[in-house]
């Protein structure tokens, strides 16, 4: 053995000096072993350096190859590419929160096994299943932040579309409405927006909709009560208009009738005529027109005064109108002359009527101031049918009072030459 190693130190100084190369320990180290090899030698130190590099990377063992590197100095500059742990230890904690859900928020027990791994020992990552492992919980990562985003947007349209179900309805709706608004405030506040970190923005968003959601009740209520404030003050009003036209109907009701008698104004008897006559042009049911005047009306009121004068107008008035049937009309036509619209059938009934007005006021006196006074009237009737107009007809009643009066007082004229 000793023999050999000497016959291998002396080759390899031969062989350094023929080749002109230096004996350094380096150069020397080379040959020694390449001689060593022939003469069949095992050397501890030139195995140690095959070993070393069959523990290195694939990459570096083709570069050691390639290069012709035989020795642990040549071997330096290569290792020296290799990462610092310092770096290692970064890069793993880069890796392991590039793998950390940043939206999702359920972190798996498996990553966190991986993750704790890694960390022990940040070489790992050059392996090649370690990567493989890497590259798995990655793509997961972006799965599940991927699922959160999509499920926030969904819930940002919700939001947003629930906020436009509250405008309208807020706008459209009024008292028992705001029940239904605020049902859906409740609804935009239910949707889950805190359950994700790093999504400060959408419950920020969520609070603020709830905000205008809350000013828009506030703003609703305060109309609400200023509608119903105006709702009472508008209910008033139609009260008081409800007491007006009341007012005014009565009013109407009393100027159609005349102060002193309670029969029909001279107004309120052209306005029933026309009732009467847009009848008579349908029915053609005959009437008489008759116009009844007291005689000698100024003598009476010089004589018993005019109170005396009232309460015989009034008096008159009423035995008119006590025997005037419902749907016939009297009025009161100017100072002491009256006008009545008697329908009838047969001329008896209108003779009986003439006549149980003419007896009454023949057969009894008035009585004011316990003085007697006696009365009597005169009337002249025209029959409607007898004329074309209506005009035509009252100017007839009209001519045969005159002719009553002309005649001597106390009489009743009918156009057909009757004389009551
Ligand atoms: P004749 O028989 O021609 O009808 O005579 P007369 O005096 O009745 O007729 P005239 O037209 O000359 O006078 C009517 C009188 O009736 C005059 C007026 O003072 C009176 N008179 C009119 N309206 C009223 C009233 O409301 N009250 C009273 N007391 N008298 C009235
Ligand atoms: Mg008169
Ligand atoms: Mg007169």
């Amino acid at each position: 053995m000793d023999n050999k190693i000497n016959s291998v130190v002396k080759d390899t100084l031969l062989n350094l000096r023929k080749r002109g190369v230096p004996a350094t320990p380096n150069e020397y180290h080379k040959e020694f072993c390449k001689v060593s090899k022939t003469y069949n030698l095992s050397v501890t130190e030139c195995k140690q350096f095959k070993s070393l590099v069959q523990k290195l990377t694939k990459n570096e063992q083709i570069e050691i190859k390639a290069k012709g590197i035989e020795t642990f100095e040549d071997m330096i500059p290569v290792l020296l590419n290799r990462v610092s742990k310092d770096q290692v230890n970064s890069l793993s904690k880069l890796f392991q929160e590039a793998v950390t859900p940043s939206i999702s928020i359920g972190v798996n027990e498996e990553l966190k096994k991986f993750s704790v791994k890694i960390g022990n020992s940040p070489a790992l990552i050059f392996e090649e299943d370690i990567q493989k492992e890497m590259q798995e919980f990655i793509t997961q990562r972006f799965e599940a932040d991927k699922k959160i985003v999509k499920q926030k947007t969904s819930d940002i349209a919700k939001l947003l579309t629930l906020m436009g179900q509250y405008f309208n309805d807020a706008i459209q709706s009024s008292g028992k409405g705001s029940e239904e608004v605020s049902n859906i405030k409740s609804q935009i506040q239910s949707i889950d927006m805190e359950n994700t970190s790093g999504l400060e923005e959408l419950s920020q968003l969520q609070s603020q909709l709830i905000d205008a959601a809350l000013s828009i009740e506030n703003e609703m209520t305060s109309v609400g009560e200023k509608l119903h404030s105006g709702k009472s003050d508008v209910q008033k009003l139609e009260q008081r208009v409800q007491e007006l036209e009341k007012e005014l109907d009565k009013t109407r009701e009393e100027s159609a009738k005349d102060h002193l008698t309670g029969l029909l104004t001279r107004g309120a008897y052209e306005e029933a005529i026309k009732r009467i006559e847009s009848a008579y042009e349908r029915t053609n049911n005959q009437f008489a027109i008759i116009f009844f005047d007291l005689d000698h009306f100024k003598k009476i009121n010089d004589t018993h005064g005019h109170k005396a004068g009232d309460i015989i107008l009034s008096t008159f008035a009423k035995v008119l109108n006590k025997n005037t049937r419902e749907f016939d009309i009297v009025g009161r036509y100017g100072g002491e002359e009256f006008v009545a619209i008697i329908h009838f059938n047969l001329k008896r009934e209108l003779l009986k009527y003439l006549k149980r007005i003419k007896t009454i006021i023949n057969d009894n006196d008035f009585i004011y101031k316990s003085e007697k006074i006696h009365v009597t009237f005169s009337a002249g009737v025209a029959i409607r049918n007898n004329h074309s107009s209506y005009e035509n007809a009252i100017q007839k009643a009209d001519m045969l009072l005159y002719e009553a009066k002309e005649g001597g007082r106390n009489k009743i004229i009918i156009e057909d030459g009757t004389v009551i």
